[in-house]
């Protein structure tokens, strides 16, 4: 395990990007090896899974909400979450503010943009983002919000060249929006997540700062 984490390690150019260990459906054994080595980030795409695993592991660990988010069980996990990488909704980012606040807290999320081809992933258009974001009172008024960045996933596909271009796509959007001086004070452009085990590589070349990378790690997923 050690070499595989350090193999990812060199291949992103740690710590210029971060690895966020992709831990849904492996056992909390399987992170506290992780753990051991000195990884403190993993991403899960259920609630009821992270917040048992949350429940037995070290509390130092960082957890990152990586799938489709109800906005009712936004609830279990705004105690301790790290970042919400899958804001899809200004439902649920209203939702997530309330939360915040009542647990006396500010919660870091990601703006999700549906960057793909394909209909079935969730997400924000990038004109809606832009239009959100732009919102700046709007923004602001979400004071239990940090909003530091932008995911996306691209399409799921052997052909590189679309890949590419859907990461460039969110890439430009998140060059445009850092680069505008009038934004919400609890609007920053920091991160940029993209790439998985098959397509970190060009989601790297194309400006991604963060990878969630899970099979690449933890091997196969049987379910
Ligand atoms: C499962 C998942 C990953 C990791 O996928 P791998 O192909 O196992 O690396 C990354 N991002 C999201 C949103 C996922 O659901």
């Amino acid at each position: 395990l050690q070499n595989i984490l350090t193999e990812i390690y060199q291949a992103i150019n740690y710590p210029d990007a971060s690895l966020i260990a992709v831990s849904k459906t492996y056992p909390a054994s399987s992170i506290e090896h992780f753990y051991q080595l000195g990884h403190r980030d993993f991403g899960e795409n259920k609630v009821q899974e992270m917040t048992e695993k949350q429940q037995a592991l070290p509390s130092d660990i960082k957890w990152h909400m990586i799938g489709h988010l109800q906005s009712n069980k936004v609830k279990y996990i705004a105690p301790y979450v790290y970042l919400i990488h899958s804001v899809d909704s200004t439902k649920l980012l209203e939702t997530i503010n309330k939360e915040a606040l009542k647990n006396d807290r500010v919660i870091n999320c990601l703006l999700q943009a549906h960057i793909a081809s394909e209909e079935t992933k969730f997400g924000f258009s990038t004109d809606e983002i832009f239009d959100l974001v732009m919102n700046k009172d709007y923004i602001e008024s979400l004071s239990g919000i940090r909003l530091i960045g932008l995911m996306g996933m691209a399409s799921n596909t052997t052909n590189k060249n679309l890949v590419a271009e859907e990461f460039g796509s969110l890439h430009n959007l998140f060059l445009k929006i850092k680069s505008y001086e009038n934004k919400a004070s609890n609007l920053s452009m920091d991160i940029l997540s993209m790439g998985m085990s098959g397509d970190y590589p060009i989601a790297l070349q194309h400006g991604s700062n963060m990878v969630r990378i899970g099979s690449a790690l933890f091997g196969k997923r049987s379910g």
